[in-house]
């Protein structure tokens, strides 16, 4: 028997971007649906994946707004002061720190495990929210009035307005006749975190070596989230090491730049495809996170740009309703869609351009690389455009 209920917003996805909608929606006088198929105990409580979240500055404002911000503890925060990016075995570094604002950081990481618990936390709180979990999408329905969504346990809920922010690989996505544009790098990228030796003096480092991508982002301690990106057939080799073995290997990789490494979490692994949908929006729906723009994460731009969108969607649903509109009105739906492709397909094509050409070990790929560094360094006005958009300014 199905039991039908009747809501304002169905929001598919209780990842970081849905989240931050259902947040950014709290005082309105809607009721919201937040539906996930994971269960709530998984989603309270989610484990750790490896991902350590880079914040810009507009990211951690955002966070806070939307009072999740408190929840975090201290530990879970990682003051980024500077950036360097390095190619190759040359000494040469390109470095990027915040100098406005009085030596503030150019963001924080923080797990994106915590950022997904304080969101969860934060929205669970929310009166005007109903979350089914445990139930995934399995069928949508959209007519000119209303927006269906049959759950995988059969319910069936009904809105004005569908949201899917079901991953980069949105099964809702198609359903709506939006296709996406796919870009496999037919590499991998391992996470994990580490203790060494040598202090990280709070910077991230950003290393283009040959065959292979390294970055290592300062915790606290003398701990860092290392990241490696290698061709998927090499990771697999990586990955049948045992921990100690795995611990030597960072070592020779990094030229034990920060000398004796061990392993301090699970190794995590994340195939890298790269997903920027045609259109974000069709009648009485919208993409949001990961489902609109999945970025490579070499840029570390992805949950930044879903935060972004969140508020960005949830302004033109907090406008409709004072305007006593509807809240999946065209008008309203498109501009989201406008002003999103505009903050994010530049830095869409140019992370690509960049994973793209970081990865190319042919000499003239090489050779312009190095020049690439130099060149950023020698014009300040390009310079200063990487700090702005690492700092969510841009
Ligand atoms: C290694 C790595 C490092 C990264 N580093 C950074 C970084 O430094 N900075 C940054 O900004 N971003 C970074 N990102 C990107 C960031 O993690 C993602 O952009 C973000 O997690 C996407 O959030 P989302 O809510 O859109 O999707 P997801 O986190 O994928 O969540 C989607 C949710 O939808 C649910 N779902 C899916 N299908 C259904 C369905 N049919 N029915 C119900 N529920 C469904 C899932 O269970 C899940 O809970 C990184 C990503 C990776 C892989």
């Amino acid at each position: 028997m199905h039991t039908h209920n009747t809501f304002d917003l169905l929001i598919v996805g209780a990842g970081p971007a849905g989240l931050s909608l259902a947040a950014r929606l709290a005082d309105a006088p809607l009721s919201i649906a937040v539906i996930d198929k994971q269960s709530e105990a998984t989603l309270a409580s989610p484990s750790y994946d490896g991902r350590e979240i880079a914040l810009t500055q507009a990211s951690t404002g955002r966070l806070q707004a939307l009072g999740a911000w408190d929840f975090l503890c201290a530990e879970e925060i990682s003051p980024l002061v500077r950036a360097e990016v390095l190619d190759g075995a040359s000494p040469y570094a390109l470095a990027f720190a915040e100098r406005r604002g009085g030596g503030a950081a150019l963001g924080a990481l923080v797990p994106n495990a915590a950022i997904r618990r304080t969101l969860f936390e934060r929205v669970a709180k929310q009166a005007n929210c109903t979350l089914f979990a445990g139930a995934g999408a399995a069928g949508v329905e959209i007519d000119a009035g209303e927006a269906r969504v049959r759950l995988s346990d059969g319910r069936v809920l009904t809105g004005k307005l569908l949201v899917a922010a079901d991953t980069r690989f949105s099964a809702l996505r198609p359903g709506q006749g939006i296709g996406a544009r796919m870009v496999d790098f037919g590499r991998t990228m391992l996470v994990c975190r580490i203790c060494h030796e040598r202090p990280h003096k709070g910077i991230a480092t950003e290393w283009f070596d040959h065959g292979q991508t390294i970055a290592m982002l300062p915790l606290a301690g003398d701990r860092s989230s290392f990241v490696l990106t290698l061709d998927a057939r090499q990771m697999r080799e990586i990955e049948t090491m045992g921990d100690i073995d795995f611990a030597r290997e960072v070592e020779r990789r990094t030229g034990r730049r920060w000398g004796a490494v061990k392993l301090d979490s699970e190794r995590y692994y994340y195939p890298l495809v790269a997903v920027y949908a045609e259109r974000f929006v069709a009648p009485r729906f919208a993409l949001l996170g990961d489902a609109a723009v999945g970025m490579h994460p070499v840029t570390a731009h992805g949950f930044n740009f879903g935060l972004r969108g969140a508020f960005a969607l949830g302004q033109e649903i907090l406008s409709a309703l004072k305007q006593a509109k509807d809240i999946a009105n065209p008008a309203g739906l498109s501009r989201y869609e406008r002003g999103h492709r505009r903050a994010t397909l530049p830095l869409f094509a140019a992370t690509n351009a960049i994973a793209k050409l970081y990865s190319d070990e042919r000499p003239m790929a090489r050779f312009a690389r190095g020049a690439a560094l130099r060149l950023m360094n020698a014009t300040p006005g390009a310079r200063r455009l990487v700090e702005k958009s690492l700092s969510g300014a841009a």
